[in-house]
């Protein structure tokens, strides 16, 4: 074994081989895989080997096509058979909701690439003759469903990764990782040590036990998951006599099944609702090619709506029921990337379809470690939209709630109930008096909105129980005073001497003058966004460590803390820290905003002390607050930030002073339609970090012209001269009955053009609005677009201007 290595690998299953793979194929040679068995010791080798591409997030689709695309590649390079059967499927829809989802999933196949079509329930059964059409009333079938051999793939990785160069160790167990104080790792093997730039982290079903080994506590769980093989069945071998193929996959949606075709049988798996953890707490290291002891009562509910949908199943017997562990994040997505604090260590991890998704998550990384950027919008996977909060209990509740729900149809206005409430701000009980429906942000319970007593959101499609009080929330802000809490946004303080000249390279806008605020979109090396935020100079930079503050995305807050860390100055003259609930927020907005705040200080807040984007201390009642004159619904409004213990003192001071002014409380849903008809964008939806300042629209933001060299600069220049290739637009929409929730397709004269990002009922306006991407050289055309919804398309027009306010009277007024 190499003493020495630019890249150590731990974990020889799909994942740790593919990432080895594409760390070789990308230029990286000086790499070694430590496998403390052989390879396929983990979860791998007792797959049911199925492959898909499809996924809720579009962007981990795009990762899963490219993963069955590369089968051949390797195939090829390696010499090794994948084993790889690329029969296509079908997916069931039993309801009319799950129905309507599916076509969600065609539409977004449309600008993905990926091959969908709507069929009905008898031809999805001229294609699968064991499904019984009776039972569906809807299907879809997908061309690049299969399956392959999961040890011919994973050593197929690994043998095209070492004819490139790369090294596999096998029987070479880690048994601990020290960073060096030079900043290189020392992997301790029990075969000796490897000195690494680079560890990678795919330790699979035992991730959690080498993340402990650098004190990392990974939010992820192995759960038992079964699947049963038939003896041979008539039914399959007249099939394959009679077509000369095999019988295609297929997902029941609605029996949370999935079936393939194995040897002369078949195969059939499911996700059930009794769902059981595997060692909860650490995986023992003993665990190799073991079975689990099956449990067929566990999966009987499954089974015998399944032997309804496809009565063939009736006829024929058991061969084998196969139960193995396999891990999951909390939400069912791989965990990728960089860890924040630990330069150089990288997880590759949680990767609960390894067959549809190892290629992805190799390429991702590979990428991310070489280049410095994954190379495509890999947020649904990043490592870093967990924090400290979530903890192994955490963890294991929302494991279970996800695995129970692997197949079930996630409602727009739905919101999973395991694992919370976990952290509340103090007006938590205030707010839920007032009939505050939550939501959940990075682990902080979010007010959507406020329900008068016996209605519940109704989870539908369409517009539900909540449109009405969303609508009079919405009112209430453009017309009075709305009152909102905003603690769920990110906060950070930058201090130290070093703080100006580094936010200064940081951020490509122009620094906001002491007691003044700015927009502040943050960029790349490659000139496209890693961030956004609103950035206030709190004086000057060592006036009582005050220094300057900054707001963000709530959800994003590991994630950018990731970037500002690896970005400070080695000489500690820059301090930044996460506030997370330590401080918390309120809003007030509306045209009678002013006469609430006024008549709660004795500060001067007329417009001309204080005006729009200024930022100052203000003691609202008796509490102590920072306030900004700045508000996300484009009205007249203030964002009020007060440490936690002040919170309900100066929420009921607000409250009680907006009594005659009629004030009402809002949540984030009329947030939303207040900031969609401001044609305002916000982090993961319009800005991430695959466009551009001028795509975005936030080029009036950046400072082009700044004489500091801010991170981006040459590249942002380049975007500005060569225009870029897509614009982001706002769009009103003719729909009826239902709104757009993002990830929709853009038509333009007949054909899918880009991708809606966000949207829904503009409530003051009255009118159904999208935001999202189209290439630029349409981006202004007049007419020729429409909105593909609920299988749908509806015209829309876009609407250049915000339908609220365009001439910002109200807000800086
Ligand atoms: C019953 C069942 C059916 C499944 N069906 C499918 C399917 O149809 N399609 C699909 O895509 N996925 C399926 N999966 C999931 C799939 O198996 C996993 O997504 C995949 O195997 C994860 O691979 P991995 O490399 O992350 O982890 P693992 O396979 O667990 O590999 C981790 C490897 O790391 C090694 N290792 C750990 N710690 C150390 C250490 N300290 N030193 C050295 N080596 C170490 C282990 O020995 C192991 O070989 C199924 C899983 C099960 C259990």
């Amino acid at each position: 074994m190499k003493s020495h290595a630019k890249v150590v690998v731990i974990g020889g299953g799909v994942v740790g081989c593919s990432v080895l793979f594409h760390l070789a194929r990308h230029g990286w040679t000086d790499i070694v895989l430590l496998e403390r068995d052989e390879l396929t010791s983990g979860s791998t080798w007792h797959a049911a080997g199925g492959m898909h591409t499809i996924n809720g997030d579009p962007n981990v689709a795009k990762l899963q096509k490219y993963t069955i695309s590369l089968y051949k590649e390797i195939e090829e390079l390696s010499g090794q058979a994948t084993g790889v059967h690329l029969t296509g499927g079908v997916l069931l829809a039993a309801t009319e909701a799950r129905l309507d989802w599916l076509r969600g999933v065609v539409a977004k196949g449309r600008y993905l690439g990926i091959d969908l079509e709507e069929i009905s329930p008898d031809e999805a059964a001229e294609l699968m003759p064991l499904l019984d059409p009776k039972q569906f009333v809807g299907a879809v079938r997908n061309k690049e469903d299969g399956h392959l051999d999961p040890s011919g793939v994973t050593h197929a990785y690994a043998k095209a990764a070492r004819k490139l160069g790369a090294e596999v160790e096998r029987f070479t167990k880690v048994e601990d990782i020290v960073r060096r104080v030079d900043g290189l790792w020392r992997v301790i093997t029990n075969k000796g040590e490897v000195v690494a730039e680079h560890v990678v982290n795919a330790g699979g079903l035992w991730a959690r036990e080498v993340g402990r080994m650098v004190g990392l506590e990974l939010p992820v769980l192995a759960m038992e998951h079964m699947y049963l093989i038939t003896e041979d069945m008539p039914e399959v071998a007249a099939w394959n006599q009679k077509t000369g193929t095999e019988i295609i996959h297929a997902v029941d949606f609605d029996g949370e099944l999935y079936l393939r075709q194995e040897r002369g049988g078949m195969l059939m798996g499911t996700y059930e609702k009794a769902n059981k953890p595997w060692s909860e707490f650490s995986t023992p290291w003993n665990f190799g090619h073991e079975l689990l002891e099956p449990d067929i009562d566990r999966i009987a509910p499954s089974l015998e709506v399944g032997f309804r949908h496809f009565p063939a199943f009736q006829n024929t017997g058991i061969k084998q029921i196969i139960n193995g562990p396999f891990t999951f994040a909390p939400d069912g997505n791989p965990l990728v990337g960089p860890v924040r604090g630990l330069p150089g260590f990288w997880v590759a991890c949680g990767v609960m379809a390894g067959f549809s998704q190892g290629g992805g998550v190799g390429l991702a990384l590979s990428n991310w470690m070489i280049e410095g950027d994954p190379g495509a919008d890999i947020w649904a996977m990043d490592v870093s939209r967990y924090g400290d909060w979530a903890t192994m209990a955490y963890t294991n509740a929302k494991v279970r709630e996800n695995y129970s729900r692997r197949f079930s149809i996630r409602f727009p206005n739905e919101e999973l109930p395991a694992g919370r409430p976990l952290k509340t701000t103090p007006v938590y009980d205030l707010l839920s008096a007032k009939g505050a429906q939550w939501g959940v942000a990075f682990g902080l319970e979010v007010p959507l909105w406020y329900a008068p007593e016996g209605v519940r959101d109704e989870f539908s499609w369409r517009r539900s129980s909540d449109f009405e009080h969303v609508a009079k929330e919405v009112r209430t802000v453009r017309t009075s005073v709305g009152l909102s809490e905003i603690s769920s946004f990110a906060k950070y303080r930058v201090t130290g001497e070093g703080a100006a000249a580094w936010l200064d390279r940081l951020l490509a806008c122009k620094l906001p003058k002491p007691g003044r605020m700015t927009l502040a979109p943050m960029l790349k090396e490659d000139g496209r966004l890693i961030g956004d935020f609103s950035l206030a100079n709190l004086g000057s930079p060592n006036s009582n460590g005050e220094g300057w503050f900054l707001a963000g995305s709530g959800i994003a807050e590991e994630y950018h803390m990731r970037w500002f860390e690896a970005h400070l100055p080695q000489d500690g003259s820059v301090h930044i820290e996460a506030l997370g609930a330590r401080l918390t927020g309120l809003s007030i907005a509306g045209p009678r905003a002013r006469d609430v705040l006024a008549k709660v200080t004795r500060a001067d807040v007329s417009n001309a002390a204080f005006p729009f984007m200024a930022i100052r201390k203000v003691d609202i009642g008796m509490a102590p607050c920072l306030v900004g004159r700045v508000s996300y619904t484009g009205d007249l409004g203030y964002e009020i930030w007060v440490a936690p213990e002040y919170q309900r003192a100066a929420y009921q001071t607000l409250l009680a002073a907006g009594e005659e002014f009629g004030v009402g409380l809002f949540g984030s849903r009329a947030l939303n339609a207040l900031r969609l008809e401001k044609n305002y964008g916000s982090w993961a939806r319009e800005y991430r970090p695959i466009y551009g300042p001028l795509e975005a629209g936030l080029d009036r933001f950046v400072a082009y012209g700044k004489q500091t060299d801010f991170i981006g600069k040459q590249a942002a220049l380049a975007e500005r001269q060569q225009g870029g290739k897509l614009r982001l637009r706002a769009f009103v929409v003719d729909a009826a009955d239902a709104d757009v929730i993002g990830d929709e397709p853009i038509w333009f004269d007949g054909a899918v053009r880009g991708w809606v990002t966000s949207g829904g009922y503009a409530h003051h306006s009255k009118t159904s609005v999208a935001m999202g991407y189209v290439p630029k050289e349409i981006a202004d055309e007049a007419d020729g677009f429409e909105i593909e919804l609920l299988g749908k398309r509806y015209p829309a027009r876009v609407q250049p201007t915000p339908l609220f306010d365009a001439n910002l009277e109200r807000m800086r007024g």
